[in-house]
C-alpha cells in the first residue's frame, strides 16, 4: 500500500497550517465549503502519489483532522 493521507473534511477548520507544512506541496486548499462554513484542506489523487508519509501536515494539524497512512 502506497503512503497517503485521509483528511477529515468536517473537523478541518480550513487554517491552511497543513499546506504549508508538506514539503512536497501536495495539499490545497477546497473552494467548497464544508458544513461549518470553512473551506478544508484536500490532496488530489495525483498529488497523492508523491506523498512520502513524512506526517509533517497530522504534526500541525491543531483540530487532528489529518490521519497519515505509511507505505509498508
Ligand atoms: S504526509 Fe508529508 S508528504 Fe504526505 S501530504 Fe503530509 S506533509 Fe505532505
Ligand atoms: S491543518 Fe488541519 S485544520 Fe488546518 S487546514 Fe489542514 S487539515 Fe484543516
Amino acid at each position: 500500500m502506497a503512503n497517503r493521507i485521509v483528511i477529515s473534511e468536517q473537523l478541518c477548520k480550513g487554517c491552511g497550517l497543513c499546506v504549508v507544512a508538506c514539503p512536497h506541496n501536495l495539499i490545497e486548499m477546497s473552494t467548497e465549503l464544508n458544513k461549518h462554513g470553512f473551506f478544508p484542506a484536500v490532496i488530489t489523487p495525483d498529488a497523492m502519489l508523491s506523498c512520502t508519509g513524512c506526517t509533517f501536515c497530522a504534526q500541525v494539524c491543531p483540530d487532528v483532522a489529518i490521519e497519515v497512512f505509511r507505505e509498508r
